[in-house]
């Protein structure tokens, strides 16, 4: 038989080791909160086989239920935020999911958080809450190409790994991740680019890091200032600036760039064609709503590289802005969180080379 003493040692060094090894003994699983928006992983269509389907059809709960695994990884409730194609996303939906995110990551007892997504416009969502979600920990974002009842659906791994990521206390402070298919993508990188295929999403800047199965691999941090790092805040927010994106083509005359302007428009972004050009009349039309305090931004509609300051458009002398890295889309977005106050056009075009 064991002596007293002997026993009491290995009571203490037991309970020592509880205390010290992390996980050892009874684990306890971080809670991760599930926001659910709609899109195509919450899609149904009446066959496995049929291409035709109808986004924002499952509830959050049932999402949970379909991936049993995920429990396994973090103890899990969800909240319903909308039920709606990203198509259909909104500034309404927008203001009271960055709320409820900032609100869920302000609680000690929540870990990390997951919100499912349409693909459709994923990447501006998952871009304007970087830039105003105020949190180091992780803010996973995830979606699906193929509906909920398709054959070889990919929205439960997809939200299985985005579990995994959102539960990995390494994944916190890299800005808001999107998790689709084995990739772990940054907001201000990822792009969707095919209509249908589920390796849709690429990051010309830079990959976060990568998925597998639950297994997280993280290779480097964010681009650009984001969260914590962010200037932007919704506090007092009711309303976002009006901001029309415009795209650039052969022929182009200022007509529609008038119609934004008369539409109430505070700033636009052009689409434009190659380094963030367009044909001459545009550009005297943008220069004209410029001197009027309208703010113009040149984007392009190439998928990758940088648009340039004063590169083949003096934006100098006509009083443009160039987007940098930022497509069409994340530069409207960034540009209507930029004028929710006065700013001057070197402000402006600082703010789109630190974001
Ligand atoms: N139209 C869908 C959506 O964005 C597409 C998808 O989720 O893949 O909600």
């Amino acid at each position: 038989m064991m002596k007293r003493a002997t026993r009491k040692f290995w009571q203490i060094a037991f309970a020592a080791i509880l205390l010290v090894v992390p996980g050892f003994g009874q684990s306890k699983l971080p809670n991760v909160v599930v926001l659910a928006t709609g899109g195509t992983i919450a899609g149904a269509a009446s066959s496995d086989v049929q291409a035709a389907y109808t986004s924002g059809q499952v509830g959050v709960d049932q999402l949970i239920a379909a991936v049993p695994q995920a429990k396994k990884l973090a103890t899990l409730r969800g909240e319903q935020i909308s039920n709606i194609g990203s198509q259909d996303m909104n500034d309404e939906v927008w203001l009271k999911l960055a709320r409820r995110v900032n609100e869920l990551a302000a609680m000690p007892d929540v870990e990390g958080i997951v919100i499912t997504h349409g693909t459709d416009t994923i990447e501006e969502t998952a871009y304007f809450l970087n830039l105003v979600v105020k949190t180091k920990k992780p803010v996973v974002m995830t979606a699906a190409m193929r509906p909920s009842t398709a054959l070889s659906a990919d929205g439960p791994l997809n939200f299985y790994n985005a579990v995994a990521v959102a539960a990995n206390q390494a994944a916190g402070g890299r800005g808001v991740l999107v998790v689709i298919n084995d990739w772990v993508h940054g907001a201000a990188s990822l792009t969707k680019t095919s209509t249908t295929a589920v390796q849709t999403f690429l990051s010309p800047l830079r990959l976060i890091g990568t998925v597998a199965y639950g297994d997280a691999e993280f290779y480097r941090g964010p681009v650009g200032r984001n969260t914590l790092d962010s200037e932007f805040s919704l506090d007092g927010v009711s309303a976002l600036p009006r901001v029309d994106i415009i795209e650039a083509y052969e022929n182009m005359d200022g007509k529609l760039i008038d119609a934004a302007a008369a539409a109430g428009d505070k700033g636009i972004v052009i689409a434009g064609v190659g380094n963030g050009n367009m044909t001459q009349a545009a550009l005297a039309a943008l220069a004209e709503e410029s001197k009027k305090g309208i703010v113009c931004v040149r984007s392009s509609r190439v998928v990758t590289g940088r648009v340039g300051r004063n590169v083949e458009v003096d934006d100098d002398k006509l009083g443009l802005i160039a987007s940098e890295d930022l497509s069409p889309q994340k530069a409207r977005l960034l540009l209507r969180l930029a004028l929710l106050r006065q700013r001057s056009l070197a402000d402006l075009q600082r703010i789109f080379q630190e974001y």
